[in-house]
């Protein structure tokens, strides 16, 4: 007889993100843990028992040197302090200094943020505003662990769509209440109807970028709205977060996948915090 159901697998490595690939033909996303250069599609364990496990090794993400503590989720202190990528202007876009000079990294700036990026509505656990680089969609949203997203903005530059988020931002959110967002009781929403609504609003904020940044460096998108199906056997009613760094050893029945977290019945954790750790999986 063929037994349908995955084998034991282990794995070892550093963890980096989860990859979360959208789901084809009415499929929920398809996550794969990655440790090191071993894969491990999750999908197919759920229901199952996994353990994850901290060696209490980190290594940085970008150098490989290893690091007692992990800066910026991921990086070994020097690189946290150098890289263009842990530099404040990456959370808070409006804040670029690029045309002072004083980039960290000017090159790395001229191939991420000096490139289309979006400007979209979320829903994750309500109404949210957030950007991406353009190449970025759908991760981004796979990774927030929203439902339904809709682009609406293209704008030119990192910059640029920072100054179209703060417009918004004078209306909307732009976090997720993760716990909520775990818990699966996200209410859904038009989309459309909240950008129209918004767009209203914000008129003559949009006139003045456009006069600052030319008439078409920020261009209205006419994408439909996208709904984001995750993985889940069940969710928590009670959201209780795992902690590697006090609980190097975790386990349980693995119960779903949303955003970058494990949903296990014990307890969640966000794999993307864990970036660098070192962990030994066995599912
Ligand atoms: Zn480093």
């Amino acid at each position: 007889m063929t037994e349908s159901i995955a084998s034991a697998a282990e794995v070892q490595g550093c963890l980096t993100k989860m990859a979360i690939a959208p789901g084809q033909g009415g499929e929920p996303a398809r996550y794969t843990l990655r440790a090191g250069e071993q894969h491990l599609v999750l999908n197919e364990r759920l229901g199952r028992s996994l353990t994850l496990t901290w060696t209490g090794a980190i290594a940085c993400t970008h150098c490989g040197r290893a690091t007692k503590k992990s800066f910026a989720q991921g990086y070994c202190y020097p690189c946290f302090k150098k890289l263009a990528q842990c530099d404040t202007c990456i959370m808070k876009p409006e804040t670029c200094h690029f045309y002072e000079g004083t980039c960290r990294e000017p090159e790395w700036a001229e191939r991420h943020c000096f490139q289309p990026h979006v400007v979209y509505l979320a829903n994750a656990s309500g109404l949210k505003v957030g950007i991406t680089r353009g190449s970025q969609v759908p991760t981004r949203w796979l990774d927030q662990g929203a439902v339904q997203a809709l682009p609406v903005f293209e704008v030119d530059t990192r910059q640029q769509s920072g100054f179209v988020e703060m417009l918004f931002k004078e209306q909307v959110s732009d976090r997720t209440n993760w716990r909520a967002m775990l818990k699966g009781d996200t209410v859904e929403m038009d989309l459309p109807a909240e950008r129209d609504r918004l767009l209203a609003r914000l008129e003559s904020g949009l006139a003045n970028l456009r006069e600052r940044f030319g008439h078409d460096a920020i261009r209205l998108l006419d994408a439909p709205p996208v709904t984001l199906d995750y993985p889940v056997l069940e969710y928590p009613t009670k959201v209780v977060s795992h902690n590697l760094d006090k609980t190097p050893e975790i386990g349980g029945t693995l119960l779903g996948l949303k955003g970058q977290y494990l949903i296990l019945d014990s307890g969640v954790i966000n794999l993307r915090k864990y970036t660098g750790y070192e962990v030994k999986v066995a599912a």
